[in-house]
């Protein structure tokens, strides 16, 4: 499996190169925007990315492009891999009806973050040093680096600071133990995490906590002028405070989700709809904390010899009752708890998502293809289930 492994690249004056080489990545890629957007303009179709490979390669040779030259034929290829991914997800997503997502479309240069390359263009001259572009770079060596490198990625974040980025090829060794435990969970806009069991993991608001500096910074951004040297500054340290804001809850989500994978051997969970959520709770950022977590929580478990499975998001219904299968349809998001007039039970609303989520037990009530796309240890768990 791939694991990144990412440091700091300290500051120096030479890592003006790095700025300037990030900057040529970006005017490759809207010069290979522009191309595609032409293309289809003239034959109606989807630009080929190893023809445009070719047409690159050929273009270096002009004068007006002698640029293309600097950057490395692999680094290029990369620029154009990265916007074929761009349109491959479109295209996927167009085609189940999913109109939001875009196609990639012209990025401004000083947004532009990084550029990869592969096997050349780099070269590790020490543990902590890699030269890159004929310089040399120090970074800061924070924890040891495992495995072969199989591509090596050089980030500018919105500070101005650098990073490279190795992903390198491990062995997947195991470190936590199998527990034997299988667990489901309920994401939620009050409640982060509700666990079947009942437990409640409360997402730490770390956007609130820095919201005074954040506000601070905001104003004094727009009190300076534009284009001057006083706004950049402001920019920077506007942007350092949503990069600890970032660095927090990543360190929270990675934290939270090592202590689950080392709970449970099976997780289940809610196959979000992203776009749905959006349009329920117009809250874009609780969306992406989520997605941000399944992955990291995904990566763990599979690292570790463990399942993250998703429920198909009909089943996974908190309006049916866990308990009896009786279907609430006037259910609404405001309400936390309610007394099924079936049974007489008081369902907390969470706890019983999350119970639905691990059992699936819609299948009982419902058809026999839940229980079929269900892993042989959770079918077995389920039988001896006493109800
Ligand atoms: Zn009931």
């Amino acid at each position: 499996m791939v694991k990144q492994f990412t440091y700091k690249i300290y500051r120096k004056p030479k890592n003006g190169n790095l700025d300037r080489l990030v900057n040529l990545h970006a005017l490759l890629y809207n010069h290979c925007i522009a191309l595609h957007k032409r293309y289809y303009r003239l034959t109606g179709k989807h630009l080929n990315q190893y023809a445009l490979m070719r047409h690159i390669a050929k273009l270096k040779t002009r004068a007006d492009f002698e640029w293309i030259g600097l950057l490395g034929s692999q680094s290029a290829q990369d620029v154009i891999q990265r916007i074929e991914r761009g349109y491959s997800l479109f295209f996927k997503e167009n085609k189940r009806g999913n109109r939001r997502i875009q196609p990639p479309t012209f990025r401004k240069v000083r947004k532009y973050r990084s550029f990869t390359l592969k096997q050349a263009g780099w070269k590790l001259v020490a543990d902590n040093i890699i030269q890159i572009d004929g310089r040399t770079h120090k970074f800061a060596l924070s924890r040891p680096m495992e495995g072969q490198i199989k591509t090596v990625t050089i980030k500018r974040d919105a500070v101005g600071d650098f990073w490279v980025c190795f992903a390198c090829e491990i062995e997947s060794s195991p470190q936590l133990a199998s527990t034997g435990e299988t667990g489901g969970m309920d994401f939620g806009l009050k409640t982060f995490l509700t666990l079947d069991t009942g437990t409640e993991i409360q997402s730490p608001q770390f956007f609130k906590a820095n919201s005074r500096t954040i506000v601070h910074a905001n104003r004094n951004l727009s009190r300076k002028q534009k284009g001057s040297s006083n706004r950049l500054k402001a920019r920077k340290t506007l942007a350092r405070v949503h990069r600890r804001v970032a660095w927090q809850r990543d360190d929270w989500q990675w934290k939270t989700a090592r202590q689950l994978a080392s709970t449970y051997d099976v997780l289940w969970i809610e196959d979000l709809n992203l776009d749905g959520m959006k349009r329920l709770w117009g809250r874009k950022v609780s969306d992406l904390a989520f997605y941000a977590f399944t992955q990291k929580l995904d990566y763990l478990m599979a690292a570790n010899g463990k399942v993250l499975n998703k429920r198909d998001r009909f089943f996974a219904s908190s309006k049916t009752h866990f308990a009896c299968g009786y279907v609430n349809s006037e259910l609404t998001l405001t309400d936390r708890e309610w007394v099924c007039p079936q049974c007489g039970e008081t369902v907390q609303r969470d706890i019983n998502a999350a119970r639905m989520i691990k059992h699936g037990r819609a299948m009982s009530w419902g058809g026999d293809s839940v229980r079929q796309a269900m892993p042989a240890t959770v079918v077995e768990a389920q039988e001896s289930l006493s109800l």
